[in-house]
């Protein structure tokens, strides 16, 4: 069941990381309109099971007013709010701790930080730790999301963090072959490391509204690959996103059957070559559910799988 949603503010970044799924860079111009985001977030008052809202980006600190805005309502809608961040405004201690404290007064719950080799040529690990001291410091929750390939592996960046980690939750995550990644490194980069028999999708808790209205069902960077979007946040309240989640008959099925069921159709009736390792379950969406193959798995699908489960009729609903 879903208890989360991340709003991507816009697309700009300070930075331009070789592995950034949505190819943010400094000169990207698409973004929200803030007005419909209030609207959208508001809507989220009538969904108990919504318990916490984030702001993504690209960087949310380039619009910092309208981030202070967005934290305000949602504390007043009743959720918590998270906001992620490369850090690159916190030149100092101090300005860290100004800025968080400012945030902390409007709602923010918790923070969440992305560093590792590939930000490294972007950010100042310093700014990075000015964050984590500061967060900890008042007493804010903190999340350090690391990335690694094969040849650059988390203990690099944790040691130039230093001390800043000690309290910090911190996350590690393969790389996905997707947006610049896919561009810029070799295939061996990539650690492959689960076998494609098997694979669930297992990060059915947070959807997306990204840069552009669409909204996809997950935050995983692989996401951003495929052509699983359920709509466009201009058509579509929290109430009825939630809805359309529920019924999506490609999200039902790979969360209840998992992979295998896709694995057979892409092997045996759309020559579709499946590799025996993946990064991640993720890998093999970006695979099947690219805006090119997907199409191919719609003839496919076994509908009465999901009407079995009394969720899901007309073939004309399956994606948007
Ligand atoms: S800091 Fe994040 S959003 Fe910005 S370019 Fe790097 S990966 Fe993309
Ligand atoms: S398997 Fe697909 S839907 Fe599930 S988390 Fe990964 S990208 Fe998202």
């Amino acid at each position: 069941m879903y208890n989360h949603f991340t709003i991507i503010l816009h697309r700009k970044c300070t930075a331009s990381c070789d592995l950034c799924c949505v190819q943010s860079k400094p000169s990207c111009q698409e973004s929200l309109d803030i007005d419909r985001v209030k609207d959208y977030i508001s809507s989220s008052i009538y969904c108990e099971s919504i318990k916490s809202i984030g702001i993504s980006g690209g960087e949310p600190f380039l619009e910092y007013d309208k981030v202070k805005e967005l934290i305000t309502l949602i504390k007043n809608t009743g959720k918590k709010a998270s906001l992620m961040t490369n850090a690159y405004w916190a030149t100092s201690y101090v300005e860290a701790y100004d800025k968080l404290t400012e945030l902390k007064k409007c709602g923010l719950s918790s923070i969440g930080l992305s560093y590792d080799y590939f930000h490294s040529p972007y950010i100042k690990s310093e700014n990075v730790s000015n964050v984590l001291l500061a967060a900890n410091d008042m007493e804010l929750n903190a999340g350090l999301n690391i990335v690694i390939s094969k040849s650059h592996l988390a203990g690099e960046a944790i040691d130039s963090l230093g001390a800043a980690t000690k309290e910090a939750q911190i996350m590690i995550f393969p790389c996905q072959k997707v947006g610049n990644a896919a561009i810029n490194f070799d295939d061996t980069e990539y650690l492959r490391t689960r076998k494609s028999a098997g694979c669930y999708c297992k990060k059915g808790r947070g959807y997306s509204v990204t840069y552009d209205g669409t909204i996809l069902p997950c935050c995983s960077p692989s996401v951003f690959s495929t052509a699983l979007s359920i709509g466009n946040y201009e058509d579509l309240d929290v109430t009825s996103t939630l809805d359309k989640l529920k019924r999506n008959p490609y999200l039902y099925l790979l969360r209840t059957y998992g992979f295998d069921y896709f694995i057979d159709i892409a092997r045996n009736k759309l020559d579709i070559e499946v590799p025996e390792y993946v990064v991640s379950a993720c890998e093999l969406c970006a695979l099947f559910f690219n805006e090119k193959n997907i199409k191919k798995f719609d003839s496919y699908i076994d509908l009465d799988l999901v009407k079995f489960h009394g969720r899901f009729k007309e073939k004309s609903l399956m994606r948007f």
